[in-house]
Formats: structure tokens, C-alpha cells, sequence
């Protein structure tokens, strides 16, 4: 799995409240969890040069962001039309307009938007 080095610079950055709500209730200081993205990016998200340490952090916070975040479907979660998991270049995309959905669900909605254009 090769790391997305926009995202997680999209994610360290602008997208930081991702990070934050993430974070939130468990405890750990989301710039704990920053800083972490920000080292991974020095690094070129080389996940092997981290720590045991920030291995644990780094399984536990920024890789859920970055690779097995949730399609919330067309209308919810189980209204997927995809295998639920947003594609990884859809991923940035999906942050930056606040819209978490795959690709089936993106032509599906689309495609709804385009039959109610028409009535
Ligand atoms: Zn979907």
C-alpha cells in the first residue's frame, strides 16, 4: 500500500479537523497525531523508518484516514452501491468537498441528480 502523501499533507494541513475528531475521546493529543503526519511526510511516508511507538499511533489514527475510510453511501453506510470502502484516488477528493462517498455511489448520486433535473 503506498501512503498518499497529498492526502496526508492535505491532512496535517487544511484538513487538520479530520485528524482532530479522529483523536478525539482516545486520550491522545491530536497534535501528537500531527506532528506524526508531519514526520511521515518528511520522511516520504516510509512507514518502516517509524518507531514501534508510532507505528501503534500510526495504525491506530492516520492509516484508517488514509486508506479504509468508509463510503457513507447514497442515502447512509448501507446504502453503498461500491464494497463500502472509498477508492484511493477518490480519497483527497472526498475530503476536500466534505462528500465520503465511492465511485458507484458518486455515478449514482449523479445520476439521481440528473433524473430529478429532468422531471
Ligand atoms: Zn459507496
Amino acid at each position: 500500500m503506498e501512503l498518499d502523501l497529498d492526502l496526508l499533507a492535505y491532512l496535517v494541513g487544511k484538513g487538520s479537523r479530520h485528524m482532530e475528531e479522529a483523536v478525539e475521546g482516545s486520550g491522545y493529543l491530536p497534535k501528537t497525531v500531527i506532528g506524526l503526519g508531519t514526520f511521515l511526510l518528511d520522511i516520504e511516508g516510509d512507514v518502516d523508518l517509524l518507531t514501534a511507538k508510532q507505528k501503534v499511533t500510526y495504525e491506530r489514527f492516520l492509516k484508517p484516514l488514509l486508506f479504509e475510510v468508509p463510503c457513507q453511501g447514497i442515502s447512509g453506510p448501507d446504502t453503498c452501491r461500491g464494497d463500502g470502502v472509498i477508492e484511493a484516488d477518490l480519497l483527497l477528493k472526498s475530503y476536500r468537498e466534505d462528500e465520503f462517498r465511492c465511485r458507484r455511489c458518486r455515478d449514482a448520486v449523479a445520476a439521481l441528480e440528473s433524473d430529478s433535473f429532468r422531471q
